[in-house]
């Protein structure tokens, strides 16, 4: 196990990791049997979970706590791991950089000396009433009750921080951003105060602040993990990614999470995960074999930094010296059109999902007296003062893709570009794409992997970003946007020095094959 709830509490002071954490944590099962047993976990505060707020590190769910528990909550509470608390992020998960949230910045604890930011706790206790069905005696919802004498109540309670009013300024030059937009996931494993964490992948949020703090960052294929509980950003988009400093530890919290779930329509059949796991067997009796490893062209950016540069050679140059693998140059065309395509795509999503908070079912609601009714009713001052300006941005931009002007010219262009760039992916891997039917599938000569830097330079000062302009900082998603377009399962792995990190990507639905492939980098 790693640090207790005292040592937590005070790193949390400086770095600003978590949105809130639990007073009393349910220990982790002792037994040797439990296959996550005597670890601890945070996760992102976008899943649902019952004993404490889901924000979003958004104003506009401040106050929300759900009646249930995200399907990786209660599969992580099942294989014996202990959740202490739910971590910042960028507001909705729209972001790369952790920073702007309703809950102030999380530092990365790479760089700079950091002062306090928290300036004091503020504890809350609330009780949750279990109605039993009557059906099958199992517990089916549960909602915030004050009344002490039901006979299924429980209480819970967590604290949250209070930043100090000029948090900001509190920040020194040196310190850099832990990237995001599941940068507090990042830093709790960085500082150690868990061994692993759980955030959210749509384009790139667990793998970049993996990189930028030196740690693993996991986004396995699209729909293999349940979303159920996730709140969505960009549904055709979302992943629930995995953080370690111990390839072991990650590769355990996948098994126990890489199950097929009922309620979310997107997750893998069981017939599809035995016919990936049938497959990958046949596949090796080719053992002794070398991996085959694809560098696409595309990736040859300006941007990219002389250290990254530098670094990803030494890599390719370490695995040839040492006979496991051998490179070829490979080509994907599309990968040069990811990031509007990206950009089109998930704010068109956004804006759909976003529409949900209005003020009147639940979350944040601006009072009466704030809003003149006639001029601006309710859910518009609303949703003008509970979103962040970024959610705002996407919104608007989103609307516009889904309008009647944008939407064949954008909307139906991304789409027809993603299609292109799965095609493309297809075409290069060796393996097939758990998606196309067998009967339509050659196997080719392609490559098993391809190895290819996580960003393109280091993270940039909290204080030049916070004044960069935003459709530049969205090019710092332009290394691991590719891969969610196409759901391919991609883990960043640290190598080369401080925050800096390479993804290893396999084809759809080769997550085994990327996290063994993982192990021989180590
Ligand atoms: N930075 C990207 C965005 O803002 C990716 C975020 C994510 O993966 N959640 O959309």
């Amino acid at each position: 196990m790693k640090a207790n709830i005292k040592q937590v509490r005070s790193v949390n002071k400086k770095f600003n990791i978590f949105t809130s954490l639990r007073t009393n944590p349910t220990p982790p099962d002792p037994s040797p049997y439990a296959p996550l047993g005597n670890t601890t976990y945070a996760i992102k505060d976008n899943f649902a979970t019952r004993k404490e707020p889901t924000t979003c590190s958004s104003k506009m769910l401040e106050p929300y706590i759900s009646p249930f528990d995200a399907t990786v909550v209660t599969l992580l509470d099942q294989s014996g791991s202990s959740c202490i608390g739910k971590t910042n992020m960028d507001e909705f998960a729209m972001g790369n950089s952790t920073i702007f949230g309703h809950f102030g910045p999380t530092l990365n604890p790479v760089y700079g000396q950091a002062q306090d930011l928290v300036e004091s706790y503020n504890e809350t206790q609330f009780f949750t009433k279990d109605t039993v069905s009557k059906d099958d005696g199992e517990v089916i919802t549960s909602e915030l009750a004050h009344d002490d004498n039901h006979p299924h109540r429980s209480s819970h309670s967590y604290i949250t921080a209070k930043l100090y009013d000029n948090a900001f300024e509190r920040i020194s030059q040196d310190q850099r951003i832990v990237g995001g937009s599941s940068g507090g996931s990042a830093a709790a494993v960085a500082l150690d105060l868990v061994d692993f964490s759980i955030g959210s992948d749509t384009g790139g949020s667990v793998r970049l602040p993996a990189c930028y703090t030196n740690i693993y960052g996991f986004k396995p294929t699209y729909g293999r993990i349940s979303r159920w509980g996730l709140v969505a950003y960009s549904q055709s988009l979302d992943t629930v990614g995995i953080m370690s400093k111990d390839l072991n530890t990650l590769w355990k919290v996948f098994t126990s999470l890489d199950l097929s779930d009922p309620k979310d329509p997107s997750c893998l059949s069981e017939s599809t995960r035995e016919s990936i796991a049938i497959e990958r067997l046949n596949s090796k009796k080719n053992v002794g074999k070398k991996f085959k490893v694809g560098i696409p062209v595309e990736y040859q950016l300006e941007e990219l930094g002389a250290n990254v540069k530098s670094s990803w050679k030494m890599l390719l140059t370490k695995l040839q010296e040492s006979k496991l693998i051998e490179v070829y140059p490979v080509s994907v065309p599309s990968i040069k059109h990811a990031l509007p395509t990206y950009y089109t795509l998930c704010t068109a999503e956004a804006s759909s999902n976003l529409s949900r908070y209005d003020g009147i079912r639940y979350g944040y609601r601006v009072k009466e007296d704030e809003c003149n009714t006639e001029v601006e009713p309710e859910f518009i001052t609303t949703r003008n003062s509970g979103f962040g300006a970024e959610v705002r941005r996407r919104i608007i931009l989103g609307n516009y893709a889904l309008s009647s002007y944008g939407y064949d010219s954008h909307f139906m262009k991304a789409t027809g570009v993603r299609g292109m760039l799965i095609d493309q992916f297809n075409r290069i891997f060796r393996d097939r794409n758990c998606l196309v039917h067998k009967k339509h599938f050659q196997s080719t000569a392609g490559v098993d992997m391809l190895i290819v830097p996580t960003t393109v330079s280091e993270p940039p000062s909290i204080v030049d970003f916070s004044q960069m302009d935003t459709v530049k900082s969205y090019m710092n998603d332009v290394c691991t946007i590719p891969m969610s377009l196409a759901g391919l399962p991609t883990i960043s792995i640290p190598y080369g020095g401080d925050s800096m990190g390479f993804q290893l990507v396999g084809q759809h639905g080769q997550d085994y094959k990327v996290l063994e492939f993982a192990r021989l980098v180590e």
